[in-house]
């Protein structure tokens, strides 16, 4: 049972005031190039007050709203996944010494403890997928375990959901329901405080507020519903690995080899994607190496290179991959799917293909046009 508070929006800055009086630096959403990303955080008026997304396939714009709302956006092009599991960071280096040796040494992560404000439902899930691979896996990743442990979320409930979302097809969304220390639902009037953990109760009490009342508490609820009803995109019934492993020679790939352009934004922007390549950085003198790992894509044709041949070298195949393990096989890896519903992919795909329409097109059976003179398609 959580207590919820209530936080008149004139008083924001008094909840940056106490996470940063707990010790945190705070990281927060604001404009910049025409999107909304993450950013030092030093006071409300950062925030994107008074914006809202406008999201479909290939799109992403920004818009003046006629409310003064912080939060009514969804999501912009980043999730937590930059702050935790860096695009490029040096694992170790090696110096050859004046006797030959090589000597190496590692390079630590060192994140100060962080606040986020603003991360949304189908983000947290994310981020408790990914720290199932890279904390509770056989191995944890030190480098992420260090930022991990350091973050302290502060999750906003969404009140609209853009036209990408559907977070409520894949049960994460649009409520916060999994990792958040503080969660926070915005009214006209202010915001509701819900303390999920000991240090959030104590950032809530130094705040001195009273309780959010049951007729804030229902339109919190109405609007969070509204979001969800909002969504029209949803996912195909039934166990999408049969069907994904059974469609393994369903025509429709192939359509993908006129439209996909194996870009990787994809991947970049999915929240849950955690592949990683590894590459050497040699001086121009020879005598030291730096070891990077960065993220990889598995629309890159080196990320299926085995012994002298691309395995998946035609675009079709590179995009079955990402399509069958994201929905399908993943569920086998991890007990559920690797898609939270964010919707990213799909806006900044830059030629707007939708994965729930490729799902939709791949779990159905072949259909028969006049123009492929009856071959299925
Ligand atoms: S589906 Fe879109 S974003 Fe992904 S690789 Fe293809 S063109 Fe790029
Ligand atoms: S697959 Fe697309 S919609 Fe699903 S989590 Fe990744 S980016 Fe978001
Ligand atoms: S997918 Fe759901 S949780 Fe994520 S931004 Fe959209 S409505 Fe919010």
């Amino acid at each position: 049972m959580y207590i919820s508070r209530f936080l008149p929006r004139e008083r924001f800055d008094d909840l940056i005031e106490a996470l940063r009086a707990a010790g945190y630096p705070i990281v927060g959403p604001q404009v910049h190039d025409q999107a909304i990303v993450f950013d030092a955080l030093n006071h409300a008026a950062q925030l994107p007050i008074g914006i809202v997304d406008e999201q479909s396939p290939g799109r992403y714009r920004l818009h003046a709203s006629d409310t003064n709302r912080y939060f009514d956006w969804t999501t912009g092009p980043q999730a937590l996944k930059p702050m935790t599991f860096v695009p490029r960071e040096t694992l170790w280096r090696s110096v050859r010494q004046p006797d030959g040796q090589l000597e190496f040494s590692a390079e630590h992560a060192d994140m100060p403890q962080t606040a986020v404000i603003g991360i949304r439902a189908c983000d947290l899930a994310a981020l408790a997928i990914q720290d199932r691979h890279f904390m509770h896996g056989p191995q944890s990743d030190p480098y992420y375990v260090q930022r991990r442990e350091r973050l302290f979320l502060v999750a906003v409930n969404c009140m609209r959901s853009s036209d990408t979302c559907f977070c409520a097809a894949t049960g994460d969304g649009p409520k916060v329901h999994t990792g958040q220390d503080l969660s926070l639902s915005e009214l006209d009037e202010g915001f509701i405080l819900e303390a999920h953990t000991g240090q959030a109760r104590e950032i809530l009490a130094s705040l001195s507020i009273g309780p959010a009342d049951d007729e804030q508490l229902d339109r919190a609820e109405t609007g969070i519903k509204q979001a969800a009803d909002n969504q029209r995109r949803s996912l195909p019934a039934g166990p999408l690995q049969e069907k994904l492993v059974g469609a393994v020679d369903h025509p429709h790939w192939q359509t993908l080899n006129d439209r996909c352009l194996t870009c990787g934004n994809c991947t970049a922007v999915c929240p849950t994607c955690f592949c990683q390549s590894h590459v050497e950085e040699i001086s121009l003198n020879g005598q030291e190496t730096r070891h990077d790992r960065q993220w990889e894509s598995c629309f890159n044709p080196d990320h299926s290179y085995i012994h002298g041949i691309v395995i998946r070298a035609e675009r079709p195949q590179r995009y079955r991959q990402w399509l069958t393990h994201k929905f399908g096989t993943w569920e086998e890896q991890f007990g559920r799917g690797g898609c939270t519903g964010c919707g990213r992919c799909i806006a900044w795909c830059p030629v707007g293909i939708d994965v729930t329409e490729e799902l939709a097109a791949v779990c159905s059976p072949p259909t028969l046009t006049a123009d492929s003179g009856g071959s299925p398609s």
